[in-house]
């Protein structure tokens, strides 16, 4: 240790290029004696089943590593400017496997230089689109595609899956275009992340896929809950496919129409399954469709994944009429049940208003504009307000 506190900085610079280059010159030895070694088919006579098999087991490499080293090896014989890069200690190794994998004796020159100036990564791609995989793997990759989920702690479910390029871009795409549409927090301390955006967007789209199942019954969600202990908020509810939910949230999930909550009475028995009237009939969401249009939340006007919300809530004994639901999106109603929001209904028919968890009224649009003309102020209470004296909107 001492020999290298006694060195300058400038030895040391050097000396790093002198073990860089030694290193290229051993790996291009390792490379041509792994060519050598093929020609002897010296893997058969230990038992392997092919030459990158003998050399992972022989270097304690992993497979796929081998397999680009024995290729490499091969094709490096024809390939003299690529196999002099490697060994003065220009290109590395993980560059020169990548390389050989489309260069020819005519455009090694070149391409040598261009390696020298880009990543590791680059060349990567410009061999991966230059080749093409045997069509073994690409179905070894269909093969193994999964999907697998498990509740951890009963209280959160884990999502871990595997698919091939072409299906994993269909989800990525619909996720990031969902995403891309969900509306945002109001409040700028929660800003939220592209992740938890991309999670909420996965959500959307299974409520969306389960509300247009045609077979309502068994498309549910079902969550067991002790109407005491919910109303009380002392007891969590039970979700039948694993996990717990806190009361907020299983109230919550008490105005959604995918949800089924199995209510219990005292020592356990069934109540009810939801009460009769929670789940909102169809020509009540007409009308509601015709008064609130989207989610009522100032600007978000989402009309797709809305929820008729319980103003009065429903475990509270709040009906289920037009005068006592409002249409709000899925991240709107998260802010009522879990962050504490609370929402009413003006007394001119379609006004609705809502409030901050501190009892401020949200009314982003209040302030006075900066540009005249109010037509930019979309969702305003104002606009709200002319919206609901329209004749039809007085359901
Ligand atoms: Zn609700
Ligand atoms: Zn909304």
């Amino acid at each position: 240790m001492d020999y290298y506190s006694h060195r300058s900085t400038a030895q040391l610079t050097t000396d790093l290029e002198v073990l860089k280059q030694i290193e290229g010159s051993i790996r291009r030895q390792k490379l041509e004696s792994i060519a050598e070694l093929q020609r002897r088919r010296v893997w058969r006579d230990d038992g392997a089943k092919d030459m990158a098999q003998w050399v992972a087991a022989r270097c304690d490499e992993s497979r796929w590593r081998s397999r680009r080293w024995v290729d490499a090896a091969q094709a490096i014989e024809g390939l003299p400017e690529i196999r002099r890069a490697l060994s003065r200690g220009a290109l590395s190794l993980d560059k020169v496997c990548e390389l050989t994998r489309f260069a020819t004796p005519e455009t090694e020159v070149g391409l040598v230089a261009w390696a020298r100036g880009v990543s590791l990564g680059t060349v990567k791609k410009r061999a991966d689109e230059a080749t093409v995989d045997p069509i073994e793997e690409v179905k070894a990759d269909d093969d193994a595609r999964s999907l697998q989920w498990w509740y951890e702690d009963n209280r959160r479910l884990h999502l871990e899956g595997f698919l091939p390029a072409d299906q994993g871009a269909t989800v990525v795409k619909a996720l990031e275009r969902l995403a891309d549409k969900l509306p945002s927090d109001p409040d700028a301390e929660r800003a939220y992340t592209l992740d938890a955006r991309r999670a909420d967007a996965l959500v959307a789209l299974s409520s969306q896929a389960i509300a247009d199942d045609p077979d309502s019954a068994r498309a549910r969600v079902n969550l067991h809950v002790d109407l005491a202990a919910l109303t009380a908020r002392s007891g969590s509810g039970a979700l039948e496919s694993g996990g717990i939910v806190h009361p907020e949230v299983a109230s919550l999930l008490c105005c959604d129409s995918i949800v089924q909550s199995v209510i219990h009475g005292d020592g356990g028995h069934t109540v009810g399954i939801g009460r009769a009237s929670r789940n909102v009939p169809e020509w009540l969401h007409r009308q509601l469709r015709l008064r609130d249009g989207g989610c009522t939340f100032p600007g978000c006007h989402h009309k797709r994944y809305v929820k008729a919300h319980h103003i009065w809530w429903w475990e509270w004994g709040g009906p289920t009429n037009l005068d006592n639901l409002v249409y709000v999106c899925e991240f709107h109603h998260k802010l009522i049940h879990v962050h504490g929001w609370r929402v009413e209904l003006g007394k001119r028919a379609g006004v609705v208003y809502w409030f901050k968890p501190n009892y401020e009224p949200y009314e982003p649009n209040r302030a006075p504009p900066e540009t005249p003309g109010r037509d930019g102020l979309t969702g305003s209470i104002e606009q709200r307000e002319l919206v609901g004296a329209q004749p039809h909107a007085s359901g």
